[in-house]
């Protein structure tokens, strides 16, 4: 049986039985044919609450838009399908989801399964668009679960640990263009106007490099009717999103592994080298941007009022910790929701996302960052690198426990479960 391993490369695991199934009773039948079963998506979580202790269920073909109403916008989909794939499928029927991450290799059911968020003020994570999922549970039962159902704020954001999700219902919208107007600032003056700019536009993010006061806005909003697009030019993409923020930005970051020292003036460069651009496209080709470095990563949503404070005690801890930190921090926001173990669950949130080249160990940094969010009642990405367990979820999570009541429901036997989910939700 080949070896399984996540996109950044840092989990991996032996399977003992792979399966490819296609269809919602073929899985039902895998599961009741394994003691232990995970689903895996696109490998793209950080930590290993993909890694299979037993078999491997890829839902790679069941990747079908079964059926779409574009005048509702609700459109249902088997949950293997990516992103990417969704995205399109959409574009052509005129439809989109209201908000998108930075990449879109996941498949649906693996982004929301560990809540998956892109920016914006007013907007929320991917799993708050799901009006309704199919899940097969550990004895074979075959779910639908809807916003009137007792397992919907459980099973939107499900982590895995409750079954596999083999269909789901998205609530999706108009398709819409975005302008994106991307331009380097001080970050004293970015934090200065924080909540104008956070308020002001619907998609707002930014990076700020350590070690130097440089970061990199990007406001994208909405253009009324009619707008034409306006797409980068094709050399503009190359150079910028191909070029810079990919080939020659592995360079740096190997050379950056090597000799750290040089660290903070290759944060000053690349914080000057980005200019500003503008331009207008398909909501899901401004969201999304190429990845080609390897790296890894490390978020966490903190109540939004906190932006400020934590972001000063990360710079001091730069200054002080001998630490040379060669990737810069993302920084964003999203609105309160109502799923019990998303990071939105009844919280505006800033999301402080620390990453680190996937050459270098990112053990000290990630958990002296670990440390600072924690004391603003940090809560992790589900996908992302932390430590943390269950002791921790109960306190940042009011519905934790009824979380893991669901669980003890649907799955006593933890035919689901691994380690990570032994962290984090216990037992
Ligand atoms: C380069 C990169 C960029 C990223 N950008 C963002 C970003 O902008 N915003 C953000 O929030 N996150 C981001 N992430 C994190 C990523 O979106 C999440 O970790 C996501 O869960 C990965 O989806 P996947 O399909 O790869 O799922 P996997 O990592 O394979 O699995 C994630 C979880 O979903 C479960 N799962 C998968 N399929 C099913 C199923 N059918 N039924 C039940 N459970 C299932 C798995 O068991 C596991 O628990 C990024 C990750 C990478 C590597």
């Amino acid at each position: 049986m080949s070896t399984w391993t996540n996109w950044a490369g840092n989990v991996s695991a032996d399977p003992t039985a792979v399966g490819h199934p296609a269809t919602t009773d073929e899985v039902v039948a895998f599961v009741l044919a394994h003691p232990q079963v995970k689903a895996v998506g696109a490998g793209h979580s950080f930590t290993p609450i993909a890694a299979p202790e037993g078999a491997l269920l890829h839902l790679d073909r069941m990747n079908l838009v079964l059926s779409a109403d574009t005048t509702t916008g609700l459109v249902r989909v088997q949950a293997g399908i990516s992103l990417h794939d969704l995205n399109r499928s959409l574009a052509a029927l005129g439809l989109a989801l209201p908000n998108l991450g930075d990449v879109d290799p996941q498949s649906v059911a693996g982004a929301t399964s560990t809540g998956t968020h892109g920016t914006g003020a007013r907007l929320f994570g991917i799993a708050r668009a799901v009006a309704a999922l199919q899940l097969v549970t550990a004895d074979g039962a075959v779910l639908e679960i809807d916003g009137d159902h007792e397992l919907f704020d459980a099973a939107r954001v499900g982590l895995g640990a409750l079954g596999i999700v083999t269909e789901v219902t998205l609530q999706c919208v108009p398709a819409f263009l975005l302008h994106a107007r991307e331009e380097p600032m001080a970050l004293s003056d970015v934090l200065t106007g924080l909540d104008d700019l956070v308020d002001g536009n619907d998609h707002f993010e930014f990076y700020f490099f350590p070690h130097t006061d440089k970061a990199l806005t990007k406001r994208n909003n909405r253009v009324p009717e009619g707008t034409p697009p306006a797409p980068l030019p094709r050399w503009r993409h190359l150079l910028d999103d191909e070029l810079l923020s990919n080939t020659v930005y592995e360079r740096v970051q190997r050379i950056a592994a090597r000799r750290p020292r040089l660290v903070p003036r290759i944060n000053e460069l690349s914080g000057s080298l980005l200019g500003a651009r503008e331009y207008t496209d398909a909501s899901h080709e401004v969201f999304i941007s190429p990845r080609r470095v390897r790296f890894r990563e490390s978020e966490f949503a903190l109540p939004r009022a906190a932006a400020g404070e934590a972001i000063a005690e990360m710079r001091r801890w730069y200054d002080r910790s001998g630490e040379h930190v060669s990737f810069p921090v993302e920084v964003r926001f999203t609105a309160a929701d109502d799923i019990w173990l998303s990071t939105g669950y009844e919280r505006d949130n800033v999301y402080l996302a620390v990453h680190q080249f996937h050459r270098t160990d990112p053990t000290r940094y990630f958990a002296a960052m670990q440390d600072i969010f924690v004391a603003h009642g940090g809560r992790p990405h589900w996908g992302k690198m932390h430590t943390l367990g269950a002791d921790h979820f109960r306190t940042v999570y009011p519905r934790f426990d009824d979380f893991v009541a669901v669980r003890d429901r649907l799955d006593p036997a933890r035919k689901f479960t691994n380690a990570y989910l032994r962290q984090v939700l216990g037992g």
